[in-house]
């Protein structure tokens, strides 16, 4: 873990503030500070400088700087319940290779982690996995109970995958990982990413920090009631949004799903929603149609957002 200044000047550099004294204005550290911060960041390679620009006419020429997107990377995964995809990001949230390989019915954690650790070198580079499950989860230590994984409960996933992988873990709800994507490439404040995948949840975004809850079990928007006595959903009870929207397709799955999402825009006043998921992707159009009065947009990342958002929870320590 770098220090708070370190992270501080790294992340006005990735939002833009280039020059070593427009930092020191930005951070309200003095010229000296930025200076040694600066050279620091350089020896470690994180940091690099890409040539001088003039500020003013009269000014003196200034280097500007840049995150060396190079200078350290991360693994994004995201156990889904039929397969699992891996990617490696760059130190600047790029992709830099990605991968996917299908999980057979009833898979278990070995079996996860035997698909992993092919896909996953833990070279000095490597700042770390960020692995992404179904809720619902105990986000501080690490351990699974999701919902669709028959087999799967109170899995010690971090431990596991730390020992058998011999790099730091996190653990977080897709959903989870899915906002920090979004917030990752645009400013979001009161957010929801609705994810509708192989199962169906928020991510959530208030006052621009994620937001997990008391018990990490936010977001399980996918398990709120819709239909009483309605169909039978995995997580065991009745008339669930996931649950009522499996039953349907098309138009009609995308009205169950606009009718969960304007209630939930209304319970916490939310002003952008992004819609993901492979659901959503096949017929985002019918999706879009269905959505209340909002700022409403289709994820830019693709099948990409889950796994990224996962190594960002091990890349976004940096910043
Ligand atoms: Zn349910």
């Amino acid at each position: 873990m770098r220090s708070h200044n370190d992270r501080t000047v790294l992340r006005l550099v990735r939002s833009g503030a280039v020059s070593r004294a427009s930092l020191a204005a930005e951070a309200g550290l003095t010229p000296q500070a930025v200076s040694k911060i600066v050279a620091r960041l350089i020896a470690a390679g994180l940091l690099e400088e890409t040539g001088t620009v003039r500020s003013a006419a009269r000014g003196k020429p200034r280097t500007s700087l840049r995150v060396a997107a190079g200078g350290a990377h991360a693994y994004g995964a995201y156990v889904d319940r039929d397969e699992l995809r891996v990617v490696r990001l760059d130190l600047i949230g790029e992709v830099v290779s990605s991968s996917v390989v299908p999980l057979a019915p009833m898979f278990t954690p070995a079996d996860v982690l035997d698909a992993l650790a092919p896909l996953v070198s833990a070279d000095e580079k490597v700042l770390g996995l960020g692995i992404a499950i179904a809720g619902p989860l105990d986000f501080t230590g690490g351990v699974v109970s999701p919902n669709g994984l028959p087999g799967w409960n109170a899995v010690p996933l971090r431990e596991l995958a730390r020992e058998r992988l011999g790099l730091p873990v996190v653990v977080d709800k897709d959903t989870n990982a899915a906002v920090l994507a979004e917030a990752w490439r645009r400013p979001l404040a009161d957010a929801a990413v609705v994810f509708v995948g192989t199962g169906l949840g928020v991510g959530l975004l208030l006052g621009g920090e994620v937001h997990r809850g008391a018990r990490s079990g936010a977001g399980e928007f996918g398990h709120t009631t819709i239909q009483l006595d309605g169909p039978l959903c995995v997580c065991g009870r009745r008339g669930c949004v996931e649950a009522v929207h499996a039953t349907v397709s098309g138009a009609e799955a995308a009205r169950v799903l606009g009718a969960a999402v304007v209630s939930l825009v209304q319970l916490l006043d939310l002003d952008q929603i992004v819609l993901s998921g492979r659901k959503v992707l096949e017929s985002p159009e019918l999706y879009l149609k269905a959505m209340p009065e909002v700022d409403v947009s289709v994820t830019s990342y693709g099948p990409d957002l889950v796994p990224v958002g996962a190594g960002l929870l091990v890349l976004g320590e940096l910043y």
